[in-house]
């Protein structure tokens, strides 16, 4: 059987990963959120009190470095760092402009790389990210560049927080979402940007089931309604 790769690139808080594991319950694929496996490396740099914009001293403890990504009965995935399981830490949001900070070196993405296109050939694969359809998975099947205005993805950001149970200020937010659209659009290796072949979807006036609708509608378009 052939396996097919869905790749959903855009910034933060666009919604990536709610609508992209709706879609591939939908779709029968598995859900790969490449971001939190930014936000393990970003951790664990933390967690050894490096300087995370030193892409050297980053580069120097990736050897020690162990990501493992599992799939826990519920379906979700599951981050284990040297084996032990860090899914909910690196929800933190501290951890948000770590992983963006480290996301940001050659050799970091250069270790990542692998692991990713290695699940691609595996499974049928529904992956978000910033790179995906442009340096992971270039030749996907399906590309979707997702995003929405910064002021509706932090209104969004605000609502999931809260939900979390670790709120954060409306401006807080905003200004990180901003940050680190910079961060993400700025640096010299693999940017986020639209690949030329992706379909943009902006989800700012769409409520979730519009949005879902509109992603699985460009899904079905692409893949002649398989
Ligand atoms: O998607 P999420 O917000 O969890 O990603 C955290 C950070 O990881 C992003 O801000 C981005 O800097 C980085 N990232 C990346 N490439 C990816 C996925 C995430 O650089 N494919």
């Amino acid at each position: 059987m052939n396996t097919i790769r869905i790749a959903i690139d855009g910034p933060s808080g666009a919604g990536k990963s709610t609508l992209a594991r709706a879609a591939a319950g939908a779709l029968g694929c598995l859900y790969v959120d490449t971001g939190a496996i930014y936000r393990t490396v970003g951790y664990y740099a933390r967690s050894r009190g490096l300087d995370l914009k030193d892409g050297e001293a980053v580069a120097a403890v990736l050897p020690e470095v162990s990501v493992e990504m599992t799939y826990g009965e519920d379906g979700l995935q599951h981050m284990l760092l040297n084996g032990e399981d860090v899914t909910e830490a690196i929800r933190l949001p501290e951890i948000s402009l770590c992983a963006s900070a480290v996301s940001a070196h050659p050799g970091v993405r250069a270790f990542l790389l692998e692991m990713q296109r290695k699940l691609a050939r595996e499974h049928s694969v529904i992956m978000d990210g910033r790179d995906i359809g442009t340096v992971v998975l270039p030749d996907a099947e399906v590309k979707i560049f997702l995003t929405a205005s910064p002021e509706a993805r932090a209104r969004r950001r605000c609502l999931e927080l809260e939900r979390r149970g670790t709120p954060q200020p409306y401006e807080e937010v905003l200004r990180e979402i901003e940050e680190r659209d910079w961060n993400d659009t700025h640096r010299p290796v693999a940017p986020l940007r639209q690949a030329e072949d992706a379909v943009l979807l902006d989800t700012t006036a769409l409520d979730f089931q519009e949005s879902e609708a509109a992603l699985l509608a460009i899904i079905r378009e692409r893949t002649g309604g398989a």
